[in-house]
């Protein structure tokens, strides 16, 4: 799903929307009814007691909520090597996720399929919204086992991310090629707390539609309250089902800044889209951070890159609210934004999605 606009009115209402609340109004084409996007926060990946980790799904779910997190995603280990991970106890993780969910903070139940040694590829990668789980150390279980399970499996839609992938994970990315399932659609490019840019340029190149999520990783209670870092969402409204499709669309970015909020149009479409054919791309950029009495949160540079990071254009901006207008080029396969705040220079605090060329 794609939200087309018609680009002039559209921006002019983007920007009045970001100005006087959280989301972004965009008009799609005649006939629809404009769907209200909003910014939602959370983390994608956490473990509890029944795996590796510490803690119930309650205790973990709960000081999430009590954080400030929109959404929460618990993904232990599916090992059957941890005594606590078995069925029943997925069954009552998923119980717990919809027992702890309300209107105002969604729980994801979810899997870390790990330690997979096959030669079909090494490396983790997360499932959400998953309705059962698949033993990656289970006999004849490899990637494309695993993808073929994510594609033929279950009985509503999930959504997977690599996982803390560098450019040698998953046999170097040398796998798959012809499998490559939509609903693998996410990229850990921050996870406990490190970056991960020269493994999600890895994975463009190698043709892979990801999109960057940051991924706190906790083992225990640890993180969900020191931890800045975020995966945003752009969806219409928080609910499990939104999450999901907003994430499958690859209406999602990460960033170090919990409440930083980035929103890329790029000729009339958010950024996760995979475009026609064409011969320049009209950027919108929008970037809010609501801490305006936070010097260093201020919006000082942005950047439009290309494969393998490449610039393709920058501009510096010295405020908390930023809205960019420019165009590039279309002759490279996918283009995606990096935002630099005050706090640090040396590295980006937000990456969006891709948007891809046909
Ligand atoms: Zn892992
Ligand atoms: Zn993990």
């Amino acid at each position: 799903m794609t939200y087309r606009s018609r680009p002039a009115i559209t921006e002019l209402l983007l920007c009045i929307a970001l100005t006087i609340c959280t989301g972004c109004r965009i008009l799609p084409s005649a006939g629809q009814a404009p769907p209200k996007l909003h910014h939602y926060f959370g983390n994608t990946h956490s473990h509890t007691s029944f795996s590796d980790g510490k803690g119930t799904p309650a205790e973990l779910i709960e000081l999430a909520q009590k954080t400030g997190l929109d959404f929460y995603a618990i993904t232990d280990h599916a090992l059957t090597k941890y005594p606590g991970y078995t069925p029943a106890n997925y069954e009552f993780t998923r119980h717990e996720a919809d027992r702890l969910t309300t209107s105002r903070f969604v729980v994801i139940p979810g899997f870390e399929y790990s330690e997979n040694d096959g030669p079909g590829a090494k490396g983790h990668a997360n499932v959400l919204n998953a309705a059962s789980t698949l033993n990656a150390t289970g006999p004849n279980c490899d990637y494309p086992r695993f993808f073929d399970w994510l594609t033929h499996d279950q009985p509503q839609p999930v959504v997977a991310s690599f996982n803390h992938a560098g450019p040698a994970t998953y046999n170097a990315w040398d796998f798959g090629t012809d499998l490559r399932p939509d609903n693998v659609a996410l990229f850990e490019i921050i996870n406990s707390g490190k970056p991960r840019e020269p493994g999600f340029y890895t994975a463009l190149d190698h043709g892979w539609r990801v999109a960057p999520v940051a991924a706190m990783d906790n083992h225990g209670p640890w993180r969900i309250t020191e931890a800045d870092y975020r995966t945003g969402v752009l969806a219409p409204e928080l609910t499990r089902d939104a999450l999901i499709q907003a994430m499958l669309d690859r209406h999602v970015y990460a960033t170090w800044g919990k409440n930083l909020r980035v929103t890329c149009f790029v000729n009339g479409v958010l950024t996760g889209a995979v475009l026609p054919k064409t011969d320049s791309l009209d950027w919108t950029i929008s970037v809010q951070d609501p801490d305006t009495d936070v010097p260093t949160d201020r919006i000082t540079h942005i950047k439009i890159l290309g494969p393998q990071g490449v610039v393709v254009t920058e501009h510096d901006f010295d405020k908390h609210s930023v809205h960019w207008k420019t165009q590039t080029p279309a002759d490279l396969p996918c283009y995606f934004v990096t935002v630099y705040t005050a706090d640090k220079t040396d590295a980006p605090t937000a990456y969006s999605s891709p948007v891809w060329l046909k």
